[in-house]
């Protein structure tokens, strides 16, 4: 190959050094894609070295490099009839293993940086999938809280009118992701279908009547308990007992919720935006029914459950604590579920020292750097996003499976296949991150495993 050797090879780490402040350059002000690069190059040095093939191909410059970033206007009528402008985006990431896949993100705090934080991260957990997936990720600054069924509708369609030119089945295949779950995948897909005239899987999170997969509303929080469920096994542990701190009460949160109580474990806590619920007596199933009404129909603030079940105590956010109460209480293992950045030193330090086991992570990238370091250097059970949120993506792999067959599997086919690509993913983590002189690490395990796959493939399809 020599078409791709460049002059001038460096060592592994100037050469990593190198290009991640070529990416912080050339991408000012987006933190959170320069933390995403950051995570993966400390675990590449591990790579290079055994590896000069991927820098005499610079492929860390071109992985860092998206395909292709779309941005556009999204105008669209609120119930007064006054004109709302949102920004969209889709990020096409990397197409090197199958077509671009990941989620849409509904949130005022939705801007280029994060999207492109979420779409390299989706890169990697894609590869871990064992499915043929590239990575992408998109949304929009659209607040969907407050909004009535119309409005969103509205909004959904309008967005559409421009992403469709985008996608399609074997192009880029959008999810859900935060503020997009079954209502607007339902108003995505219908104008979708409007304006091309066909009906197929360009979205997976549809609705089961109309090509949705049993299993896939459920599948991040199940996968993430069957990933920490592996982690304790390989200390000869299990979930049975387990107290649990659970952020967040959207989508991942519940059905990591129900997962854990399936398993014997007691969660206790529960969020959003607006503060923290601890409940001692726990969260069973009556009280986790009673939640999923709560946001999923009414839409309503996780502040109400204090009202609801009175020994649970609420604490609201505040600004002015540098730490969240909820990473301060004490349990043996932690499921953050809500957002990125949810743990910071302080809370890592927090939670170290009430003695936690596992930390398991439902959100992307939910902790810091400098909190991630805490978990590895404590050699507790850390389970990395790309890996242990890998369950809803691959699951949506197994939705677009069944829609290119024309079929529907049974719910306990979806969820043993689930089951089994998280035992593999941990399984691959595990051992490359002993392959690689680091036992136990699975965050290089997971960086690494990832990664692998789809530099190979890039090679392999020369310089595209
Ligand atoms: P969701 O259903 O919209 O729920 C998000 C939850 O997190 C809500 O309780 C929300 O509270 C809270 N939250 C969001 N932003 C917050 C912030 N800035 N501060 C405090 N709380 C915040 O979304 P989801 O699908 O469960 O996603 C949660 C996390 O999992 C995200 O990091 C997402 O990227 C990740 N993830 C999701 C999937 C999936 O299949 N859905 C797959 C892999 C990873 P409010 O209601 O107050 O905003």
């Amino acid at each position: 190959m020599t078409v791709m050797t460049h002059p001038g090879i460096k060592a592994p780490g100037d050469y990593l050094d190198q290009v991640m402040i070529s990416v912080k350059a050339k991408n000012p002000a987006e933190p959170e894609f320069h933390q995403a690069v950051q995570e993966v190059f400390d675990s590449l040095r591990l790579v290079l070295a055994k590896h000069p093939e991927f820098q005499s191909a610079r492929l860390l410059e071109r992985i860092v490099e998206p395909e292709r970033v779309l941005m556009f206007r999204v105008p669209w009528f609120d119930d007064l009839g006054n004109i709302q402008v949102n920004r969209g985006f889709r990020i096409e990431m990397n197409s090197a293993i199958g077509p671009y896949k990941g989620g849409l993100r509904f949130h005022p705090s939705v801007n280029l940086g994060i999207l492109k934080f979420l779409a390299f991260e989706q890169v990697f957990k894609n590869s871990l999938t064992t499915l043929p997936m590239g990575g992408g990720k998109g949304g929009s600054d659209f607040d969907p809280k407050g909004k009535s069924d119309n409005e969103v509708m509205r909004f959904c369609q309008s967005f559409m009118t421009e992403l469709q030119r985008h996608i399609g089945p074997d192009t880029d295949v959008p999810a859900g992701d935060i503020g997009v779950g079954g209502r607007e995948i339902g108003f995505l897909f219908g104008q979708y279908k409007r304006l091309r005239n066909e009906f197929t899987g360009v979205l997976t999170g549809k609705g089961l009547g109309w090509g949705g997969s049993l299993i896939r509303p459920e599948a991040t929080g199940y996968g993430c308990v069957y990933f920490a469920s592996e982690m304790l096994k390989s200390k000869k542990d299990s979930l049975e007992g387990k107290l649990c701190l659970v952020s967040g009460s959207g989508n991942v949160s519940q059905y990591t919720i129900e997962k854990l109580l399936d398993l014997g474990a007691k969660p206790v806590t529960v969020s959003d935006s607006n503060g923290v619920i601890y409940d001692p007596d726990g969260i069973n199933r009556e009280k986790l029914a009673w939640i999923i009404e709560l946001k999923n129909v009414k839409r309503g603030r996780i502040r109400d459950y204090a009202d609801q079940f009175k020994k649970a105590i609420f604490m609201p956010t505040d600004i002015k604590l540098e730490h969240n109460p909820l990473w301060n209480i004490k349990a043996d293992c932690a499921f953050p579920s809500a957002t990125q950045n949810e743990i910071t030193a302080k809370d890592a330090a927090n939670l170290l020292k009430n003695g936690i086991k596992l930390v398991a992570e439902g959100a992307n990238m939910p902790s810091t750097l400098e909190a991630t370091k805490l978990f590895l250097d404590a050699k507790i059970l850390y389970g990395p996003a790309k890996a242990a949120n890998a369950g809803g993506v691959a699951t949506s792999g197994l939705e677009m499976a069944q829609n290119s067959a024309r079929l529907s599997w049974t719910r306990e086919e979806v969820d043993d296949r689930l089951h089994k690509i998280m035992i593999a993913i941990h399984q691959n983590c595990y051992e490359t991150a002993e392959k690689y002189g680091t036992p136990g690490n699975l965050v290089n395990g997971a960086n690494i495993g990832g990664f692998l796959k789809v530099a190979n493939a890039m090679l392999d399809q020369g310089l595209v």
